[in-house]
């Protein structure tokens, strides 16, 4: 299957960026992906400030989806991700919700072995292998891979993994879609800015959908349907989240504003991707269930 190397990477999304690989419609492309610090990390004896940040948040890509154009829609279903037998997290003063109290920076290292990473002596977690950034190119100008917004990117959500569909507004020719920093583990809000930091791969079949609009990113997986939203005030980012569900609720099953608006007052979740990066994340999720119902 078509291969794009963990060598490819960009730092930024941008409609400028060169291809690595061009594909139609409907094709498989097997990702393989560097962690966020791309790979810098291998021992908790290395210190933090060995860290080359010029090298932060790479992504793999960019892949050029003929036929995706401005005003499209690109459909990313996420076949399978795989991960490397060991992550990494960091503590590092002035990141994250409590980086004003963390007085040391730390390296920890985890190793992952049958889908369990080992936290310590006592502690070992199921992984559960997410894609942190994913993205398409902005219509003008570069977003550094580190930020998120309405091209997807630095998003976080740990909804983005093996099963899902990600839906990605186009902005420019081809798309441009890449993607890096995948998670073993990775807690709603991921507030000390680090999930278990991790290497891999990610197969996805791209496929350009005409007939659909939308303003933000949005995913669905067997049972729910999210919107995503972006904005350096995370009430900003809810609203426009649930704006965009409350737009699609209506738009699909016809109910009224108010009738649309009690339906996800009553039966709709509004949670949170990460509260790290420059801009915070919201997602806005309802059954899939209800949708079908209503239609
Ligand atoms: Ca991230
Ligand atoms: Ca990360």
């Amino acid at each position: 299957m078509t291969k794009i190397n963990n060598s490819q990477v960009v730092y930024a999304m941008d409609a400028a960026n060169e291809a690595v690989m061009k594909v139609p419609s409907g094709s498989e492309v097997i990702f393989e992906t560097c962690d966020c610090f791309q790979n810098q990390i291998t021992s908790e004896s290395q210190s933090v400030d060995s860290v080359n940040w010029e090298q932060i948040n790479p992504a793999t890509g960019p892949l050029y989806v003929e036929g995706a154009a401005p005003g499209d829609v690109l459909k990313v279903e996420i076949i399978d991700i795989t991960i490397a037998d060991q992550g990494v997290m960091a503590a590092i003063p002035g990141a994250g919700l409590l980086g004003d109290q963390v007085t040391a920076s730390q390296i920890k290292v985890m190793p992952i072995e049958n889908g369990m990473a080992r936290f310590n002596d006592k502690l070992s977690l199921p992984v559960t292998p997410t894609i942190g950034v994913i993205g398409v190119a902005p219509k003008s100008g570069a977003i550094p891979c580190g930020a998120p917004g309405s091209h997807g990117g630095n998003m976080d959500n740990n909804k983005t993994k093996t099963g899902s569909i990600l839906y990605l507004p186009v902005r420019a020719e081809g798309a441009l879609l890449s993607m890096g920093d995948l998670h073993a583990l990775i807690g709603d809000g991921e507030i000390m800015v680090t999930g278990l930091e991790v290497a891999g791969s990610v197969t996805v079949r791209v496929s350009v959908l005409k007939d659909r609009k939308q303003q933000n990113p949005m995913l669905e997986n067997d049972t729910h349907l999210y919107t995503v939203a972006s904005d350096e005030d995370l009430l900003k980012a809810v609203r426009a989240a649930t704006e965009n569900m409350h737009q699609w609720v209506m738009a699909e099953t016809g109910l009224s504003f108010n009738e649309a608006g009690m339906l996800l007052s009553a039966a709709g979740s509004t949670e949170i991707c990460q509260v790290v990066d420059p801009l915070l994340t919201a997602r806005f999720g309802l059954s899939k269930d209800i949708l079908k119902a209503l239609q």
